[in-house]
C-alpha cells in the first residue's frame, strides 16, 4: 500500500521545476517581494495520494474488464494494457491552497504572479504523480513486473466520463478530492489515472506499447516518449 510519503519530494526537485526556462526572471528575482518561489510552493502544496490496485479479468479489442465487474472502453487503453494482470488506479492532489492563492493574486491584478503560481501548481501535481509512478515501477520491477505508460480519462480515445468510474473505485474524499458534474476534479491541481502491471518475460528489457509514437494529434499535452 502506498501512502503520502510515496509522493513526497525534495526541495531541490521544486527548484528544478522553478528553473524551467518558461519561468524566466522569476527563477532569479524571487516572487512576491521577499518570499521565494520555492518557499511559496512548499507552503501551499500539500501532496496527497489515494490509490487502488485491481485485478484485470480480461481485455478485448476495445475494453479492459476488471474482476470487480467494472470496465473501461478505449481501444488505445486496451492495447496499452495487453498482457497486463493488474491496473493501478490513482488520484494525486496538492490541495486547494495554491489555487486559492493564485485566484487571490489574480483578483489583485497580479496576473503574471498568478499565472506562474498556477502553472507551477500543475507541474508540482504532475511531479508528485511521477514520484508515485516511479516508486511503483521500482517496487514491481523487483518482483518481476513492468509498468505501462499512465493514462487519464479524457486522453486519447478514453471518454472523460470514465472519471466517475475511477472515483467509484477510490476513496478520494479521504484526500479532499471530488468530481464535478462535468467530471472536473476539485481541487483543480489533482491528477487521476491508471497504469498497468504486466509480468516481464525475459527479465531484462521493458518495452510497452506507446500509442504516442504514431499518433498525429498536434499539441497534445500528454504526448510521451517511449519507455526505456
Ligand atoms: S499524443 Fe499520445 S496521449 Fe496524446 S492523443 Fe495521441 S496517443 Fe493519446
Amino acid at each position: 500500500m502506498y501512502e503520502a510519503r510515496d509522493i513526497s519530494f525534495e526541495h531541490a526537485e521544486l527548484d528544478h521545476l522553478i528553473k524551467r526556462r518558461e519561468f524566466g526572471r522569476f527563477s532569479d528575482s524571487g516572487f512576491r517581494g521577499s518570499e521565494d518561489l520555492n518557499g511559496t510552493l512548499r507552503d501551499l502544496a500539500s501532496p496527497a495520494l489515494c490509490h487502488k490496485i485491481e485485478r484485470i479479468s480480461y481485455i478485448d479489442h476495445s475494453t479492459v474488464h476488471l474482476r470487480n465487474g467494472m470496465s473501461f472502453t478505449s481501444p488505445i487503453l486496451a492495447k496499452v494494457f495487453d498482457h497486463c494482470e493488474e491496473m493501478v488506479i490513482f488520484v494525486v492532489s496538492i490541495g486547494s491552497a495554491l489555487e486559492e492563492e493564485a485566484a487571490r493574486l489574480s483578483e489583485e491584478n497580479r496576473l503574471t504572479e498568478a499565472y506562474v503560481l498556477d502553472r507551477l501548481g500543475s507541474l508540482t501535481a504532475e511531479h508528485a504523480v511521477n514520484v508515485f509512478y516511479n516508486n511503483v515501477k521500482r517496487h514491481y520491477r523487483n518482483k518481476g513486473y513492468g509498468v505501462t505508460l499512465r493514462f487519464s480519462p479524457g486522453y486519447c480515445d478514453w471518454p472523460v466520463n470514465d472519471q466517475q468510474k475511477l472515483f467509484l473505485l477510490l476513496d478520494a474524499d479521504r484526500i479532499g478530492v471530488s468530481l464535478t458534474d462535468s467530471c472536473l476534479m476539485q481541487p483543480r491541481k489533482s491528477v487521476s489515472g491508471v497504469f498497468g502491471l504486466f509480468p516481464l518475460t525475459d527479465g531484462t528489457t521493458i518495452s510497452t506499447y506507446n500509442p504516442c509514437s504514431h499518433c498525429e494529434k498536434k499539441g497534445c499535452a500528454a504526448r510521451r516518449k517511449n519507455l526505456t
